[in-house]
């Protein structure tokens, strides 16, 4: 038991240890990550605010934990794999993420496993992150919530040199954050951060448009509106930006409030909300504020 107490004791003093002070490297250099568990989730989740992190010289990495290799209704294993993979690295530039990163475990059949887990880790501390971005682990979808799993399993654990020791630790524990999703239980989606994208949207819907496989045809034949999919590529991506685009939640209007100032949040039409999670680094308003340099 004391033994035990003395263990927690350790572990509380290494949590404060990598929870103060100033986030991002001494450079002043943010680095952002964003995983999911398909190749286009990150696009829906975070494509406009990566967009905008970008242009601001904070580089942004996308990474898909299955290959999307189950999603289609009438192709599937290594060729569709290999199509989703092409399709996620050409919405990557698109976007203009510095990159897009797509692991090769199955559609469909993703497990929080400590191989996976070991995986994700290594490639956070690969890219010096001080922001990781990922699902809730209540969602509609298996693999979106193990992949919330695995992901917030990686915190803490980044920066424990004994862990993967082969790749060097993180200085600090990430603030993690979660991207917006709809679901009540346990508990609502609640919108810490929110981006206005409007200036960036078109870019989104136009990387969005990448993904064929699944925008034009596994997801219409999935949820049975195949003949709606228009022809031509214009008609397309006017059909997608009405289709992909998320209402802005009274809870989302009002963190844009609170970021953006009244005027500003009630013309903004598209956002994209972030929840702080309780097992990163907690930021400050002013952290937040200097790791998404345009609320500032
Ligand atoms: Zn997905």
């Amino acid at each position: 038991m004391k033994a035990c107490r003395g263990r927690i004791k350790a572990y509380l003093g290494l949590l404060l240890l990598f929870t103060v002070g100033v986030i991002g490297t001494a450079s002043g250099e943010v680095r952002v990550i964003a995983i999911g568990a398909h190749p286009d989730d990150c696009d829906l989740g975070a494509g406009g605010t990566a967009q905008l992190l970008e242009a601001m010289g904070i580089k942004v990495k996308f990474v898909s934990i299955t290959n999307g290799d189950a999603g289609h209704p009438t192709q599937g294993g290594g060729a569709l794999g290999r199509r989703r993979r092409a399709e996620a690295i050409e919405a990557g530039r698109r976007i203009g993420v510095e990159e897009y990163e797509v692991l090769d475990n199955h559609d469909g059949e993703l497990m929080p496993t400590l191989e996976i887990r070991h995986e994700l880790i290594r490639i956070i501390r690969r890219w010096k992150a001080d922001v990781v971005i990922g699902p809730r682990t209540n969602d509609y979808y298996c693999d979106h919530r193990y992949a919330g799993i695995l992901v917030q399993d990686t915190s803490l654990q980044v920066v424990v040199p004994n862990i993967c020791s082969e790749t060097p630790p993180l200085d600090r524990n990430p603030v993690y954050l979660y991207f917006q999703d709809e679901f009540q239980q346990p508990s609502p989606f609640r919108p810490d951060v929110a981006i206005s994208i409007d200036e960036v949207f078109q870019k989104k819907i136009f990387g969005l448009d990448s993904h064929v496989s699944q925008f034009y045809e596994w997801l219409p034949w999935l949820y049975r509106y195949t003949a709606d999919v228009p022809k031509t590529p214009e008609a397309r991506l006017a059909w997608l930006a009405k289709t992909q685009s998320q209402p802005i939640t009274p809870a989302v209007r009002a963190a844009l409030e609170h970021w953006y100032g009244a005027e500003k949040a009630s013309h903004t039409q598209h956002a994209e909300a972030f929840e702080i999670s309780e097992y990163g680094t907690k930021p400050t308003e002013a952290d937040l504020r200097r790791l998404f340099p345009m609320l500032k």
